[in-house]
């Protein structure tokens, strides 16, 4: 698999699928569930969602929030590292970064991108709200939170909601929950197919062209 020539939006489009499509034989780190799974169970989430409904960035969003995770690593801009426990990978290090930076080079909208690359942020915000859900979370995550800088404080938080407004984070944080909820075993989810449209057009939208930065 390579990156495509010409980035088209439907060249993207095929591309991330067919990665997307490889991952079902990668495990999702520590969860019952390949990371094709993961990610069709966080899309449909997305999907059924209503009061606001998800718009078709959070979607594919959903769908893609784990893409530095899962990306051919010569694809990816910066360092690709482990983060290990001791008893084992735990996953990429700042794999919401990557897929963030991945996805902007690719063309895809900021607010994409931003729900892309505050996934792990969420976690740290919500659990800094709620105790309770750092409670719920598995062991994995628990275990990776470690490494992504702990629980947020009442500063860091305020300062999150001023930089990012209120519709975003709120997006971020139903991602974040979807991303929670992505781990069941054989439940039943549209497959990859159901998103082809979307993602070309999140990326045709507005004539957008890859960003030259
Ligand atoms: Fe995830």
């Amino acid at each position: 698999m390579t990156l495509p020539e010409t980035l088209t939006p439907s060249s993207v489009t095929d591309h991330l699928l067919a990665i997307l499509a490889s991952s079902a034989h990668t495990p999702y780190i520590g969860e019952p569930v390949s990371q094709l799974e993961h990610s069709l169970q966080c899309a449909q989430q997305a999907l059924n969602v209503s009061n606001p409904s998800a718009d078709d960035e959070t979607i594919v969003a959903a769908l893609l929030h784990d893409i530095g995770q899962f990306a051919p690593e010569d694809e990816l801009e910066g360092t690709v590292k482990d983060m290990n426990s001791g008893s084992g990978s735990v996953g990429r290090y700042s794999h919401d970064e990557l897929g963030a930076k991945y996805l902007r080079g690719l063309g895809f909208s900021k607010k994409v991108c931003t729900l892309v690359g505050e996934h792990v942020n969420a976690k740290r915000y919500l659990c800094g709200v709620d105790s309770a859900y750092f409670e719920k979370l598995s062991e994995a995550s628990k275990e990776s939170l470690r490494f992504q800088g702990g629980p947020m404080d009442d500063e860091e938080r305020r300062m999150y909601e001023e930089a990012l407004g209120r519709d975003v984070v709120r997006d971020i944080v139903r991602v974040r929950k979807w991303d929670d909820g992505g781990k069941v075993v054989g439940v039943q989810v549209e497959g990859l197919e159901r998103y082809k449209t979307s993602i070309t057009k999140v990326l045709e939208r507005d004539g957008r062209k890859v960003p030259e930065e």
